[in-house]
């Protein structure tokens, strides 16, 4: 799951992304609404978390544009206008959610969460495939009932697959979003990644296999190895 964090304050920007990463999201940081629109031109993002007071405009005035070009990106917006007026206004405009500053970041995921869950992303919190079970708000796997550790890459390649389980997933879409415009990826990470996947899948009797689609990707399908 990619993330756009927009937001100013440095510090701030840094916190919340580095809190992301660790809780197995990919995460790009915009610092204004300009840097914003660069990046949402480039990627697509599972959801943005957006600071409504930017130097350069309003964030509302991002989310206003968004979704009068028909894109439904969830947004969460995060402001230090507690008024209620002005969250009515945000809400009007197609805002998702809202976070009054000071926030918590354990809140900030949690919100996220609940928005990458609702109908239409078709995202829930916990997946299962074969005898596979991932449970991407504590982030941890069972296979067939027995926990499993697994690296934070790992275990958001297999969210990322198993969101998409019987279907193809091409090289670009994973690489999207498993990796922001920041991190520095080696060509073959994602073969290293879904080699190291496999390997534990195997090695814990999962019910599934991850085929590569030779040219375009990899996709996750019941049965064993062949
Ligand atoms: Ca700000």
């Amino acid at each position: 799951m990619r993330i756009l964090v927009v937001e100013d304050e440095a510090e701030l920007a840094g916190l919340v992304r580095d809190h992301l990463v660790k809780m197995s999201f990919a995460v790009d940081v915009a610092a204004s609404v300009d840097e914003a629109e660069a990046s949402l031109s480039t990627c697509r993002y599972d959801a943005i978390a957006l600071d409504l007071g930017l130097p350069d405009g309003d964030g509302l005035g991002l989310v206003r544009r968004l979704r009068g070009r028909g894109d439904g990106t969830p947004v969460l917006a995060a402001t230090a206008r507690d008024q209620v007026t002005d969250r009515i206004h945000g809400l009007d405009l197609g805002l998702d959610d809202y976070l009054v500053k000071p926030y918590d970041l354990r809140e900030l995921t949690a919100r996220l969460r609940a928005l990458l869950r609702r109908p239409g992303k078709a995202l829930g919190a916990v997946q299962t495939a074969g005898n596979v079970v991932l449970d991407t708000v504590r982030a941890t796997v069972e296979i067939g009932g027995r926990p499993v550790l697994m690296a934070r890459r790992q275990l958001a390649l297999l969210e990322t697959l198993m969101r998409s389980a019987g279907r193809v997933v091409s090289r670009s879409a994973i690489d999207d979003s498993l990796y922001g415009i920041d991190d520095l990826v080696e060509s073959n990470a994602l073969d290293a990644n879904v080699s190291r996947l496999r390997r534990v899948l195997a090695e814990s009797g999962a019910s599934l296999t991850i085929h590569t689609v030779r040219g375009v990707g990899y996709m996750l399908a019941e049965g064993k190895p062949a």
